[in-house]
């Protein structure tokens, strides 16, 4: 655990050297990942609320370490965050990910994530307009995600990096809202199509927690207001669903309607929802 109280000096800083340890030894071999071709990405699918119609997939990224097995994004790409390693991967998945939904039939969309440490970098707008042009896919059935934590370090040009990158009719979205340390002044700034509630909020929300339930509300009115969609993240359940459904939020995405699928599945999804 992360604190280190009732520990004595001497049996927690070896602790602490271990944990550098394995992060240096973790971070070589993600270095090499990238090289050797680990990387894969599974696709999410994304459905509207009202009909449970497919309107396209999220495209996370794995890492099978050939020892460690399958590593979880949420402890590797932090990691790659650290080591500005997030850059070439990141250009990885975009460019991968844009590949595969150029077979898909139109309008199922691509979601990407994509890190603030690339936007913070203006020459990730012509590799954003490279990738689509070298798939073919179209500008609108991209949508990017970014974080609040974008916002949080002024003066980087992120908001230029995504001023121009709405310039060649991609889409954002919002991910995690609420989560960070958030401004609201940015949303009437950056014209997001999407935000998506964390799953946080639909887990307290479906315990019946009056807290989240207030705040799944104002989001949706937030977004109505603004003109922007809204995606529940993580509903796993019927119930689950037909809360969200209630409060309002237009997409859902979750285990109750799909997990993250193999490439193939994702591609015989999106056939068989549009048929031929
Ligand atoms: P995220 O962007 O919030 O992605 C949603 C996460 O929730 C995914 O975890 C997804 O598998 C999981 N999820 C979806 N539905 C459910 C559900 O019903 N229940 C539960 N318990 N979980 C659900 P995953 O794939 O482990 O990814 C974790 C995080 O890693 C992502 O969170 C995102 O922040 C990051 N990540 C993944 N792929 C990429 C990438 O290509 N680039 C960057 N920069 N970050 C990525
Ligand atoms: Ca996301
Ligand atoms: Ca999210
Ligand atoms: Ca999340």
């Amino acid at each position: 655990s992360k604190d280190g109280g009732g520990g004595a000096f001497n049996t927690y800083e070896p602790q602490l050297h271990v944990k550098a340890e394995e992060r240096r030894v973790l971070e070589m071999a993600l270095r090499q990942a990238l090289e050797k071709g680990e990387l894969h990405l599974e696709y999410q699918p994304v459905v509207a609320a009202g009909t449970g119609g497919l309107t396209g997939f999220e495209a996370l990224l794995r890492w099978t370490h050939p020892e460690l097995g399958v590593v979880s994004p949420a402890k590797f790409v932090p990691l790659a965050e650290d080591a500005r390693l997030i850059v070439p991967m990141g250009e990885w998945v975009l460019r991968s990910a844009c590949a595969e939904a150029a077979q898909w039939p139109h309008p199922i969309r691509v979601a990407v994530n994509v890190s603030p440490e690339q936007l913070h970098n203006p020459a990730f707008v012509s590799v954003v307009a490279s990738a689509l042009a070298n798939s073919g896919l179209p500008a609108e059935r991209l949508e990017l995600e970014v974080t609040e934590g974008v916002f949080m370090r002024e003066g980087t040009g992120a908001v230029q990096v995504l001023e121009r990158i709405l310039d060649l009719g991609v889409r954002l979205s919002l991910d995690d809202f609420g989560t960070g340390y958030s401004s609201l002044g940015y949303l009437a700034r950056t014209r997001f199509s999407t935000i998506k509630v964390d799953r946080s909020f639909v887990q307290g929300a479906s315990k019946g927690q009056p807290e989240p339930i207030a705040i799944i509300r104002a989001v949706v009115a937030l977004a109505q207001s603004l003109g922007m969609a809204t995606t529940a993240e993580g509903v796993e359940t019927e119930q689950e669903h037909a809360m969200i459904q209630e409060l309002g939020c237009t997409k859902v995405q979750g285990y109750y309607f799909g997990r993250p699928l193999p490439v193939a599945e994702a591609r015989a999804l999106a056939g068989r929802k549009w048929g031929e």
